[in-house]
């Protein structure tokens, strides 16, 4: 039984400037994010194989150089601002896998689990073709598989995009 949904706290603490009221920006973003959650969370559910209930919570709130984060152990969903002008169905997808993951493994390497939330959220949000493209190097692989934290933080941004495709286009094909 998935009974997370019934969990979701949504908190907002919006920062950025707009020309809209401030209380009605919250609003909407609220509505939406949750109106997201609703519809992806019972899809990664089904797609990841996990059942039990993850309470979680998330706020809007702007982050340095990436679009969204989930803090591990008390999975704190943060979305960034800039999210809700693209492709926010995917983030929130993303989000919710590193969600429903916390806790399911003791130690997935980094960028494997960064791929599975890529590859689950393109299956969740019907992006799956995304992946479908040619083998990835090997090296790419190998290092999806066995870099550990402090090697994963080390990379630059095009490896760790390479990282990710590989760990992704491997969940792909573990779980179709
Ligand atoms: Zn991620």
């Amino acid at each position: 039984m998935v009974r997370a949904l019934a969990a979701a706290a949504f908190l907002a603490s919006v920062t950025a400037g707009c020309a809209a009221p401030l209380a009605l920006r919250e609003e909407g973003q609220r509505a939406l994010l949750l109106e997201h959650v609703q519809e992806l969370e019972p899809r990664v559910v089904a797609l990841l194989g996990t059942e039990w209930a993850r309470p979680f919570e998330v706020r809007v709130h702007e982050i340095e150089g990436c679009r969204a984060e989930t803090r591990r152990g008390d999975r704190r969903v943060t979305i960034d601002p800039d999210s809700f002008d693209d492709g926010l169905r995917m983030t929130v997808a993303h989000e919710l896998v590193h969600v429903h993951a916390t806790g399911r493994w003791a130690g997935l390497p980094r960028g494997v689990e960064e791929g599975l939330a890529y590859w689950i959220a393109a299956r969740a949000t019907g992006l799956a073709e995304e992946y479908e493209g040619p083998e990835p190097c090997p090296d790419a692989l190998r290092a999806a598989l066995t870099l550990d934290d402090q090697g994963y933080d080390e990379l630059h941004e095009l490896e760790r995009a390479d990282v990710h495709q590989a760990a992704a286009w491997l969940a792909s094909r573990l779980i179709p």
